[in-house]
């Protein structure tokens, strides 16, 4: 059971797993997760602060050199995206895993007060961006004996909802990108897969819900076996597929 999965020790030894959103929430957890198991992380975020506080935090825990790769998806270009790949590439030849996680919320609202701004921003960090990232980065991963993406969606990403609005848009376009690729790699070494975390403890969680009771919510850590499974060698084989971290 992938809710419960527990890798090897070890299983991440010689693995390269770029992270998004790594600095905060459940990237954060996923970053610390894979590196613990033996994986060089590459932490991708927004607010360097926060991702050179992960580094520290691997490094002081005895985990392989983490990268840092500062970068808003909101302003990013498809050349910021080129080139990241190239220094990737340079670095370390190929990459093993990438985990599609930063995403923005936006505001909740009805969808007639919707505004158009707000609207281009979600679709931009949630979807354009994974997008612009997928595409330079395909012949990196392609390096890969195993490769893995693995992308975040949401409950509102599979049946829509009063006032989730773009947010709930841009998750329906990642789970059609996911299944897009999985079809078209479907041949190949590459997999393709979906994690839907369920309610999770974080910031964004806090935004979208400020009145409920935090200390019922599941942490990023209780959600990790997922994260731990899609991107182990357990899951090679698995393609296309949209799974929940958390029992319903
Ligand atoms: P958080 O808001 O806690 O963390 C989001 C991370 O994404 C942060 O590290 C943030 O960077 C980064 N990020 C946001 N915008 C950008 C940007 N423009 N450029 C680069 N990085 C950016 O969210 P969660 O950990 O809760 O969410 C992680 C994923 O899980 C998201 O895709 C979310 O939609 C999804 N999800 C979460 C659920 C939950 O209950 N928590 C439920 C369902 C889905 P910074 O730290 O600098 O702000």
């Amino acid at each position: 059971n992938y809710q419960t999965f527990q890798p090897a020790q070890g299983a991440f030894n010689d693995k390269i797993i770029l992270v998004t959103g790594a600095g905060d929430g459940i990237g954060r957890e996923a970053a610390l997760s894979y590196a613990r198991h033996g994986a060089t992380v590459i932490l991708l975020g927004r607010t360097v602060a926060k991702l050179e506080a992960v580094y520290d935090e691997i490094e002081a825990a005895g985990g392989a050199t983490p990268a840092i790769i500062p970068l808003d998806m909101k302003g990013a270009t498809e050349a910021n995206y080129r080139d990241m790949a190239a220094t990737i590439m340079d670095q370390f030849g190929r990459l093993d895993g990438l985990l599609h996680n930063a995403g923005m919320l936006g505001v909740l609202s009805p969808f007639a007060h919707i505004d158009l701004a707000t609207w281009e921003d979600i679709m931009k960090v949630n979807v354009t961006a994974q997008f612009m990232m997928t595409k330079a980065l395909l012949p990196v991963l392609l390096e890969a004996t195993n490769p893995s993406v693995v992308f975040t969606s949401s409950g509102v990403g599979r049946t829509g909802r009063a006032h989730w609005g773009p947010y709930a848009v841009s998750k329906f376009a990642t789970e059609g990108m996911a299944q897009v690729l999985a079809d078209e790699y479907d041949n190949s070494h590459l997999r393709v897969n979906v994690i839907n975390p369920g309610a999770t403890r974080t910031a964004m969680r806090s935004k979208a819900y400020p009145a409920e009771d935090k200390s019922k919510l599941k942490t990023a850590a209780d959600i990790m076996p997922v994260y731990l499974y899609l991107m182990s060698d357990d899951s090679i084989g698995v393609s296309g597929e949209s799974l929940d971290a958390q029992t319903r």
